[in-house]
């Protein structure tokens, strides 16, 4: 057994939600070539460009349609996949954020943030994860943000979100890192995906951001599955309630 096999994913099923394009689509394939199989979890009918990359690399992917703000439904759901699959990996990474001024932020996009951000990943890795326990084995790997950390401006749904996916990736960590399960974090910078298309667009913000980013670019997807691999892999076996953060070197200005 070569060194690097403690990255092989290779007979274990990875579920990763929003893998429709992005950063989880990115993760889901990456996870594909490092041996997983793939559950891709989307709302909309729009996984096939996923799992047509993941066949192309002589892997393989079973979609599921779930809308993740419909909260109610999810415990339901869980079981469904649970009767089906054994899950060993599961990467919270879908998303969504909603801009507006703090003064005018609509109790609408407030709940729609929060559900999607927050109270669906909840559900999702306390169903999820129940059957990990029994195995004493898994990994969780949420997807957090620079705004697990900052305040950012005309976002405070998608900012008190993303500081609550970092403190529920340390709640669960404690509880459950003596029981074999691995619950860790990763934030991303500023990655080139839908999320970003509308601070890209605005040429001051663009600039504004890449003067700070000290690799001085915006980040790729693709830039991501390095860490999330070894995430997801027997090399971090011993890294519990941590988020790594993955940003040019942003959060070290
Ligand atoms: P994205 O392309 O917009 O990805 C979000 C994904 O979540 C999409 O696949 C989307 O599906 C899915 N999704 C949205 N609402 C959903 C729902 N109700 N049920 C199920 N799936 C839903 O943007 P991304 O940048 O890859 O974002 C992925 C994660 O990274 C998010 O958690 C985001 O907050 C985080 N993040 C991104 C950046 C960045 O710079 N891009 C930085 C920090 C953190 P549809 O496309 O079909 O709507």
């Amino acid at each position: 057994m070569g060194y690097l096999d403690r990255f092989s994913l290779e007979g274990k099923t990875a579920l990763v939600t929003g893998a429709a394009g992005g950063i989880g689509q990115a993760i889901a394939v990456a996870y594909s070539k490092a041996g997983a199989k793939l559950i891709l979890l989307g709302h909309r009918n729009n996984l096939d460009e996923t799992t047509q990359l993941i066949e192309e690399g002589g892997g393989s992917a079973h979609q599921v349609i779930i809308d993740l703000e419909d909260v109610e439904s999810l415990p339901a759901y869980c079981e469904d996949l649970l009767s089906q699959f054994q899950i060993d990996i599961l990467v919270n990474n879908a998303g969504i954020i909603r801009r507006d001024e703090a003064s005018d932020y609509s109790i609408d996009n407030w709940n729609a943030v929060m559900n999607t951000n927050v109270n669906a990943l909840f559900l999702l890795t306390q169903h999820l994860a129940r059957p990990m326990l029994e195995r004493k084995e898994g990994k969780i790997i949420n997807i957090a943000s620079l705004l697990s950390y900052q305040g950012g401006v005309y976002v405070p749904a998608y900012t008190a979100s993303k500081h609550a996916v970092n403190g529920l990736v340390k709640a669960f960590s404690n509880e459950w890192a003596k029981d074999g399960i691995q619950v860790n974090g990763l934030a991303p910078g500023y990655i080139a995906t839908n999320n970003t298309k509308a601070i890209r667009e605005d040429e001051k913000r663009n600039q504004s951001i890449l003067e700070r980013i000290p690799a001085g670019r915006w980040g790729e997807a693709e830039d991501l599955t390095g860490a999330a691999i070894f995430l997801a892999s027997e090399a971090s076996n011993y890294m519990n309630g941590h988020t790594l953060i993955v940003d040019g070197g942003w959060m070290a200005r």
